[in-house]
């Protein structure tokens, strides 16, 4: 028997655990370039292309004014296969009937594979970061399913971006932005998922509530923007990164949620699910269940990040700018009883002194206690 390399992966575990070896601590970026000079992606000679390693900061933009124009996801029709395993499915199984958004094979994969490169692509980039009410897909390549499934290889992921760069028909901060997407995050969460098995289950900030019933489609909720996401994963399996991290995760670490249940809620419910996936996504970014190895402060935040990345708030009944009162948005609230409930473990975080002093200077610290007790009653109890 002849034992070979999987090419589901351009870094093979054991030549990240070599360059993980000795490290204090292990940043992606470091990772990232790591890779584009070993692989060779936008390369100018030893020089990156364009002349920077990195365009993250041109790409966190808010959402255009009026909300700009997208190209549109392929979309077939369900053929007989697919409807076949559509009828093997529990009734119970979380989840709608499939819409037709998800390739089911690999000329499928492929079609989406061209269908990026050549409409979506050039737009890659600036607005990563926004949420829009009536556009769930934005300039997301929509990929990860069919790299997670083998439908897809990085290899031929990255060489296709870095050709139509070459081709003249790309910017460099969106080329650089999916290069830095496949070649860096993605291999690096998988090299830390073989690096800290331990990550698995962790929870440093001894999170125990039960998912709230909205997460189960037992009850609805009134937070437009919670409401916007959970439609998302219900009907497509998906949701864009920020969502996942800044409203699902967000959410659940501010209310406490147990780890191991947010963990196996998006295990099971995204298309793209894999357990390599949720130690380094799950339990270390979203929920800082790791302590802090994998981001040195934990992605939390009020309502005004929601707002200002989004157009959710506008026509929710919540204000993201009040943390007391009938009127305050739960995230705000939530984030500063959060602050105040970890003061033990996160007090003395550098990254976190700023939002520190701010709290220590509220002069409404009772009243936003109260109200998070009621909030977090009133959300477990399916009302909000
Ligand atoms: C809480 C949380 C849960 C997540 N759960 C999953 C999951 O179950 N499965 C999954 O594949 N990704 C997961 N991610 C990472 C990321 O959100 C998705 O890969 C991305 O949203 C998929 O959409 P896309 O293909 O349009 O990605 P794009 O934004 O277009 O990015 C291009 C590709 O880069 C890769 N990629 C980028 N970031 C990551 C990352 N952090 N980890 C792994 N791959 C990455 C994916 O293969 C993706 O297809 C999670 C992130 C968070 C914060």
């Amino acid at each position: 028997m002849e034992v070979v390399r999987s090419n589901q992966f351009l870094c093979h575990r054991d030549d990240f655990a070599a360059w993980a070896g000795g490290k204090r601590r292990l940043r992606m970026e470091d990772f990232y370039r790591w890779q584009r000079r070993r692989l060779g992606y936008l390369m100018d000679g030893s020089e990156p292309a364009g002349g920077r390693w990195n365009y993250d900061h041109d790409n966190r933009e808010p959402p255009p004014s009026g909300g700009g124009s997208w190209p549109k996801p392929l979309r077939d029709s369900l053929d007989e296969i697919d409807r076949a395993v559509c009828g093997e499915i529990p009734d119970h199984a979380p989840g709608a009937e499939p819409g037709g958004w998800w390739a089911t094979s690999r000329d499928g994969a492929l079609a989406r594979l061209d269908h990026f490169v050549e409409r979506v692509l050039p737009g890659f980039g600036p607005h990563e970061d926004a949420m829009l009410a009536a556009n769930w897909h934005l300039a997301h390549s929509l990929l990860s399913p069919y790299l997670n499934l083998g439908l897809l290889l990085p290899g031929e992921v990255a060489d296709a971006v870095e050709r139509a760069y070459r081709a003249g028909g790309v910017p460099v901060n969106s080329a650089e932005g999916m290069i830095r997407q496949v070649v860096g995050w993605r291999e690096f969460v998988w090299g830390i998922y073989w690096l800290w098995p331990e990550q698995w289950d962790a929870n440093v900030l001894g999170h125990t509530r039960n998912l709230p019933p909205s997460w189960r489609g037992d009850a609805a909720t009134e937070l437009r923007c919670l409401d916007i996401t959970l439609d998302g994963v219900e009907h497509r399996g998906w949701v864009h990164h920020i969502q996942r991290l800044m409203i699902l995760a967000n959410f659940a670490n501010l209310y406490g949620a147990d780890p191991a249940q947010v963990r196996e809620w998006m295990r099971a419910r995204f298309v793209d699910g894999a357990d390599w996936v949720m130690g380094p996504n799950v339990m270390g970014m979203g929920l800082w269940a790791d302590g802090g190895r994998m981001s040195t402060k934990p992605y939390v935040s009020g309502g005004a990040y929601v707002n200002r990345m989004s157009d959710y708030c506008g026509e929710c009944r919540f204000d993201p700018r009040q943390r007391t009162g009938d009127d305050a948005c739960p995230f705000t609230t939530l984030y500063w009883d959060f602050l105040d409930r970890h003061r033990d473990v996160l007090r003395t975080n550098a990254r976190m002194a700023r939002q520190y002093s701010t709290l220590e200077r509220l002069a409404d610290r009772a009243d936003m206690a109260a109200r998070a007790r009621f909030v977090i009653g009133e959300i477990a109890a399916g009302r909000m």
